[in-house]
């Protein structure tokens, strides 16, 4: 593969990079810079202002409102949004239902759904996993029995990331009957948040805030013109689904942005007569990482290829899973071991714009721990790492 950009290429990192400078608010980039969490109002604004500039989608085709570009360009684009401290679009809607509607989606759907997912009108969340249905998601419990016009829906969903923002979540239920085949019980439901009957219940990840929820569903009444295709075929449209949130997790863009803000720190932090940076053992380890991160995004770019039309990534999205978030996570380590103890008063609110009191500790070395703590989760969500090795096993692998 060519690592040289074109000139056309270049021509559009400059364009990329002008944007950036001229539209990204600098609330919004000095807070993600920081590893701040952001609020749903802050993630709209900037997703919005992609919008006006037809940037939003870069995974949709074109007929769809997607910007159509290859995978060179939305590496330059992803890589571009990174090092400026823009945010990441907020998944849910843009890079995992969208692909959906707009592959199994009747006319009717993609009208009425994906504008408004494109202008971030709305707030979607992923309905998948449940108390007793995690790995094995096919044994999910939600259950969604026909009244007419109407499916029922009962049971509960669990550890729905920002669910606590969502106008809509996409639900995996139980259409079939308990003796029936698990592939074939199960249907994808469209489901307004708003709907009586539905509840949530927060749960507070280890890093101190809300980001996940439970979402109970109590007689919940959902129209049947809101179900993806066939009743009874939602687990294929699942399984397309998760491949394109594995590839968005492998975020390669952000570990290199990552890695630079590393070095940068290391090369400033004392250690014995010189730096960090120039300790053997640690210089070792930045390189190793370096030298995967750069093999992971040739992977990466492979796989981008493959979407250009709006393809779904195939099952070597696993791979791309596994590997960016074990980076990401040794990148994580790594700004760890720079703060070292400076992270131990562990006040990450001291960051927010309204902290009063004194501050105690650095903002970098609090930043680290905080973003240490908080990407614990990136091995186990969209599937664990263990499961997909299992899934390389048998559906790369062939074994
Ligand atoms: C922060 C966070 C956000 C999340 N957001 C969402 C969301 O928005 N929507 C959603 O639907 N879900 C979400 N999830 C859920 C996530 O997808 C599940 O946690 C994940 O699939 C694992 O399921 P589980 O937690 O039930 O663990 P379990 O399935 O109970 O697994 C426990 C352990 O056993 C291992 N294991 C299980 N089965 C096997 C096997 N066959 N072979 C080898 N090892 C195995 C697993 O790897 C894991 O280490 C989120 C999770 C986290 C942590």
């Amino acid at each position: 593969m060519n690592s040289e950009y074109t000139q056309a290429e270049l021509h559009f990192r400059d364009e990329v990079r002008q944007f950036l400078r001229e539209k990204l608010p600098e609330d919004i980039r000095r807070k993600t810079l920081l590893g701040m969490h952001l609020t749903k109002d802050d993630c709209v604004r900037w997703q919005k202002i992609l919008h006006k500039q037809g940037w939003a989608a870069v995974n949709w085709p074109v007929e769809h409102g997607g910007t159509g570009w290859d995978a060179t360009r939305k590496s330059i684009f992803e890589t571009e949004c990174a090092l400026a401290g823009a945010p990441e679009v907020i998944p849910f809607g843009m890079k995992m239902v969208a692909p959906v509607i707009f592959t199994y989606g009747n006319e009717e759907q993609q009208h009425r759904f994906l504008p408004d997912i494109l202008a971030s009108n709305v707030w979607w969340c992923q309905g998948y996993s449940e108390p007793n249905a995690g790995s094995d998601l096919a044994s999910l419990k939600t259950s969604a029995y026909r009244d007419g016009d109407h499916y029922v829906v009962n049971g509960t969903k669990t550890w729905t990331t920002l669910a606590q923002h969502a106008d809509w979540i996409f639900c995996l239920v139980r259409t079939g009957g308990p003796q029936e085949k698990n592939q074939t019980a199960i249907s994808f439901l469209l489901i307004d948040m708003h709907s009586p009957g539905i509840s949530l219940s927060p749960i507070l990840t280890l890093d101190g805030y809300r980001e996940v929820n439970e979402v109970h569903f109590d007689n919940v009444r959902v129209p049947v013109e809101n179900r993806i295709g066939e009743e009874g075929h939602g687990w294929t449209y699942a399984k397309v689904l998760l491949t394109h949130e594995r590839t968005n997790i492998a975020r390669v863009a952000h570990s290199r942005c990552q890695l630079q803000r590393a070095r940068e720190l290391a090369s400033a932090t004392p250690d014995g007569s010189g730096t960090l940076m120039q300790n053997p053992v640690f210089a070792h380890k930045f390189a190793e990482i370096e030298i995967e991160l750069l093999a992971l995004e040739y992977t990466e770019l492979r796989t981008l290829d493959a979407v250009r039309t709006g393809q779904a990534p195939g099952p070597e999205s696993s791979i791309l899973k596994i590997k960016g978030t074990e980076l990401a996570q040794s990148i994580d380590e790594l700004h760890a071991e720079i703060a070292a103890c400076g992270g131990l008063p562990y006040v990450p609110w001291q960051l927010e714009d309204d902290f009063e009191g004194d501050k105690v500790g650095s903002d970098s070395a609090i930043n680290s721990w905080l973003r240490y703590f908080n990407n614990r989760k990136s091995s186990i969500y969209g599937g664990s790492n263990e499961i997909q090795k299992n899934i390389i096993c048998k559906a790369v692998l062939g074994l």
